[in-house]
């Protein structure tokens, strides 16, 4: 059995990152597909061989066992220590609808068979068979199985774009206009990079081309910190037919100068005068949308006292109604007294016994 150089495959340093190793695949992967070799077995072997690679460096786990190997590779992992399968038929029903993200996603469920391996012995030796959903079944030309269709039809990744917003979007919800960036598979090269053994130049040789677009994306009321908008079919394009990846825009919320914000909740300073917090009446309390409250408070509130204004708060985003707005007074002490006003302080201070500097 041969030891397999995964990163030589895919034509990458042995430190590259995830996203360098996402990139050499995605174009090695279009290079080789069988879509546009058709009937050539060389290629197919090589999307085979891509593709496992791809399978364990893209996985960190995997990744790690891999790398971990060194040259007893064979006595750690070989077929003493892999409890290796008899070949019984087994059939293993793996539903690939996608619902969420990542490399599958092709659609209705189908079922493959694990005996019937499109990945090497070595691949097997270490990772096993039993991992149904990650090991590749027969390809084309091999017994005449077709080859797994997410290894023909990978989706796109996704994409996350940042977005702030303010405390009155999120409060309200609304459209919004993006531009949104992510990449067109190069219409020179078809993302392979090259063209006749030469740089493409019009990718220059990144299989890629930047892709601007504009959307309108509805902002759900309710958003906070971390919320993330999915906008379907708007990611990184697929390879072999597959379907774009999805975006999401991941929801900052600016600070807010007058409202802050804890989860649903919204807390806001109110100024009163000092003779209607002796008094009581009615004061107006903001909302973020720039609405306002009649809030009646009783005679003698105290300084910081706070009224809990029930489901006037943030819009729950998921979950029915709002959260609380807790209005916290602050009284206002006069100034500028004119004299009957100073009169009455020095009346009111003889009544409480209060010495006035005169
Ligand atoms: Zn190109």
């Amino acid at each position: 059995m041969d030891y397999k150089d995964y990163y030589k495959i895919l034509g990458v340093e042995r430190g590259a990152s995830t996203d360098d190793i996402k990139k050499a695949f995605r174009k090695l992967a279009r290079k080789y597909h069988p879509d546009v070799n058709p009937g050539d077995k060389k290629a197919e072997a090589k999307f085979k061989e891509i593709n496992e690679a791809y399978e364990v460096l893209s996985d960190t786990e995997k990744r790690r066992k891999y790398d971990t190997l060194g040259p007893n590779w064979y006595e750690q992992f070989g077929p003493s220590a892999s409890g290796g399968s008899t070949g019984t038929r087994r059939t293993y029903t793996y539903n690939g609808a996608g619902t969420g993200t990542g490399a599958r996603g092709s659609g209705s469920p189908f079922e493959f068979d694990p005996t019937g391996s499109g990945f090497s012995d070595f691949f097997e030796t270490l990772f096993g068979r039993g991992t149904a959903g990650t090991v590749g079944t027969g390809t084309a030309g091999m017994g005449g199985r077709p080859m797994r269709d997410d290894l023909r039809r990978r989706a796109g990744d996704d994409i996350e774009q940042p977005v702030e917003v303010s405390l009155q979007e999120a409060y309200s919800g609304g459209t919004r206009t993006f531009n949104i960036q992510s990449t067109e598979v190069c219409p020179t090269c078809q993302g392979i990079g090259e063209v006749g053994n030469r740089t493409c130049s019009t990718c220059g040789g990144n299989g890629s081309v930047p892709r601007n677009k504009r959307l309108q994306v509805k902002i759900p009321a309710g958003v906070d910190n971390g919320s993330k908008i999915r906008v379907a079919g708007e990611g990184q394009p697929g390879i072999g037919g597959g379907p774009r990846g999805d975006l999401y825009l991941v929801i900052s919320v600016k600070p807010d100068a007058q409202f802050e914000r804890k989860s649903d909740d919204l807390y806001v300073d109110i100024d009163v005068d000092l003779v209607k917090v002796m008094l009581g009446g009615e004061v107006t309390v903001p909302l973020p949308d720039g609405r306002k409250l009649l809030l009646t408070i009783p005679a003698e509130t105290q300084n910081n006292k706070t009224f809990r204004l029930a489901g006037k708060g943030m819009p729950r985003l998921r979950g029915e109604g709002s959260g609380n707005l807790f209005a916290r007074v602050r009284v206002l002490l006069p100034t500028q007294l004119s004299t009957r006003e100073r009169e009455l302080f020095e009346e009111l201070a003889r009544l409480r016994g209060v010495e006035a500097v005169s």
